[in-house]
């Protein structure tokens, strides 16, 4: 060996395109540094944590993880299919929907055929089509001062960047880290301009908040659709982040070719019980979406109220706009044990994203800002 080794140079052409995933803090550090004060207001999870329902499964299913788990997930998806009213052969399950987002690009994606998103539409997106091997075409944003959605996917341009070799598009509605979202109207409008051999993915996974005039699922579009792809998350509103389990609607032709793909076991034992009782508790998921409806609202009229520009969400986030360097905003309230998430990563460096966490916490919030 002559030299330094270095596997940096070694990384194929696609993975010489990406770095690693920036975590933010280390937050379980910061658990032990601040105990039960820390206010956790930069991942989105659910401030009520799942049904109990899950949790109770989750428990029960710990005694059979010396057992492989169902390849098939099939309990779940007869649970979803029902649920839902989809077919199973367009049901598939992924470990998170990030999982299912980079399954994507990797079946459909590669040189060849570019990928298409919005400017400040999820992070994942570039990272699937560079992943692939893919163009990414980031397309520009609505600006910043739209009255309905700053920031937001401005839908018209995207389907003007969709070239016949476009086969991806990825949209998320509501978008992350916006907040901004578009109707029903206008998705199947944009559908309608979409050739049918470019996908056009929908992730959904905030859909479960939503509740604008307009606005439901891109989910009754997918029979008229055949291209139509939505995935959604049990993450969010169900509250089984560390769980990683998602899944992704389609037609059964795209499901087929992802399964070719798709890693047997991808999706674990205890996360296929827990997900399954949690689509059961509608009583639960009802609670969770009327808190966080009331406490959105609760924290934009604080926020607004201390002279801050907050965007108009449908999620169970705030994006603040502070007409300035977020930096020392979020470096002040770190210090005192608020955790909330600066969007500099998305060139939007002025902006922090906060999430609609426990009363407690944003009355912290509340009370330690600048
Ligand atoms: C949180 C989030 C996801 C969910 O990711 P999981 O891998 O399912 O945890 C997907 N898309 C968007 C836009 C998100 O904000």
């Amino acid at each position: 060996m002559t030299g330094v080794f270095d596997a940096a140079a070694l990384a194929n052409r696609a993975t010489s395109a990406l770095r690693a995933y920036d975590p933010g803090h280390d937050l379980p550090a910061l658990r032990r540094r601040f105990g039960a004060v820390i206010s956790e207001l930069g991942s989105n999870e659910n401030p009520l944590g799942p049904s109990r329902l899950a949790t109770q499964a989750a428990t029960r299913v710990l005694e059979e993880m010396w057992r492989y788990p169902d390849p098939s997930g099939k309990s779940l998806k007869e649970r979803l299919s029902s649920e839902l009213g989809v077919p199973l052969a367009g049901i598939t399950l992924g470990n998170g929907s990030h999982e299912l987002l980079m399954l994507l690009a990797q079946c459909f994606a590669d040189a060849d055929h570019p990928v298409v998103f919005s400017q400040y539409g999820f992070a994942v997106f570039p990272i699937a089509a560079a992943a692939a091997g893919a163009p990414g075409i980031a397309v520009p944003a609505l600006p910043a001062d739209h009255p309905e959605a700053p920031y937001g996917h401005d839908l018209d341009a995207i389907a003007a960047a969709v070239t016949p070799t476009t086969r991806l598009i990825y949209l998320a509605n509501p978008n992350n880290p916006t907040g901004t979202w578009f109707t029903d109207a206008a998705l199947e409008a944009f559908l309608e301009r979409v050739p049918d051999e470019t996908i056009v993915v929908v992730d959904e996974a905030y859909h479960e908040y939503v509740d604008a005039a307009g606005l439901s699922t891109a989910l009754h579009l997918l029979g008229r659709f055949p291209n139509l792809v939505v995935t959604r998350t049990f993450s969010k509103a169900h509250g089984l982040a560390g769980l990683r389990i998602g899944y992704m609607l389609s037609h059964p032709s795209v499901a087929a070719v992802c399964e070719r793909l798709r890693e047997s076991f991808n999706v674990n034992v205890v996360a296929l019980a827990a997900a399954e009782a949690a689509l059961g508790d509608h009583e639960h998921r009802a609670r969770v979406r009327e808190v966080n409806r009331r406490d959105r609202a609760w924290l934009t009229g604080e926020l607004t109220a201390h002279g801050m520009r907050v965007l108009p969400s449908q999620t169970n986030f705030l994006l603040v706009d502070l007409g300035r360097d977020a930096a020392s905003f979020e470096a002040h309230l770190f210090e005192r044990a608020v955790i909330v998430r600066p969007m500099g990563g998305y060139r939007l460096p002025d902006t922090v994203r906060i999430s609609i966490g426990s009363r407690a916490e944003l009355q912290r919030l509340l009370e330690n800002l600048p």
